[in-house]
């Protein structure tokens, strides 16, 4: 079994430690034997995104949002095709930002997304920046999992019809707004950094069996032996409680 991995925008889209979901992802399946390829792709490189089972795009500061807009823009129905070829997308942050209509930053500067959902971005210099560790009690094509990381955004995003989950901690899509995230049985985009799956086993190993279903279909995953990682996950937990 072999999974491909496109990991766009590597060099500029990469905040908070956004790179350690690429190892996360390398491990999980070095552990398993399922043979791992992580591909990357610059600005203005040319790869045929359909060809991979998982597309990952980190987070990025607004300079970095504006330097790539035009090349992202550039590959929408070659995105497009690969969601419709199964295709599994995780996106964080400035990458979630991305997929929606717009983002207007805090000097009213706009960047038109991708518009491939509703959802749109706007910064508010009303309302805070959500910033701090989030915990988030998500459903995961009908389970339920808690997740946990880091945000830090000022863009507050709205008309999310698919979120993916609700806030135990912190804020998500808006300031104290309820709700996080983006999930769509395909399209994974979250605040979350943290890096994300290295404190949630769970949702890896949940991205890695969504990945591997475009080609290899429903894959029963070997257990492995997450003590370290859900001890992490319950310091994070237990800290955010206030225990
Ligand atoms: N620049 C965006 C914002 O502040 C995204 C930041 C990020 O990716 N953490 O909303």
């Amino acid at each position: 079994m072999k999974l491909n991995v496109l990991w766009m925008y590597h060099d500029v889209m990469d905040l908070y430690g956004d790179r350690g979901n690429i190892q996360v992802l390398k491990k999980r399946c070095m552990d398993r034997n399922i043979e791992i390829e992580i591909d990357t792709c610059g600005i203005g490189e040319s790869k045929h995104i359909g060809d991979y089972d998982l597309l990952f795009i980190g987070g990025g500061a607004d300079r970095e949002q504006g330097l790539l807009f035009d090349d992202l823009v550039s590959r929408k129905q070659d995105i497009i095709d690969a969601i419709d070829a199964k295709t599994f997308v995780l996106l964080i942050c400035g990458g979630y930002q991305f997929f929606g209509q717009y983002y207007i930053d805090n000097s009213d500067n706009k960047i038109e997304g991708l518009g491939i959902f509703n959802y749109y971005t706007t910064s508010d210099s009303s309302v805070g920046r959500c910033i701090g560790n989030i915990e988030i009690e998500a459903t995961l094509d009908g389970k339920t999992v808690n997740i946990v990381g880091f945000e830090n955004h000022g863009g507050q995003t709205r008309g999310v019809e698919h979120p993916l989950g609700k806030v135990v901690h912190g804020h998500g899509n808006e300031y104290q707004g309820g709700y996080e995230g983006f999930y769509n049985g395909q399209v994974l985009g979250t605040y979350m950094h943290g890096p994300l799956l290295p404190k949630n086993p769970e949702v890896a190993d949940f991205i890695i069996s969504k990945a591997l279903a475009k080609r290899h279909g429903e894959v029963q995953l070997a257990e492995l032996d997450d003590t370290l990682e859900n001890r992490a996950h319950e310091v994070m937990q237990k800290r955010m409680a206030g225990a």
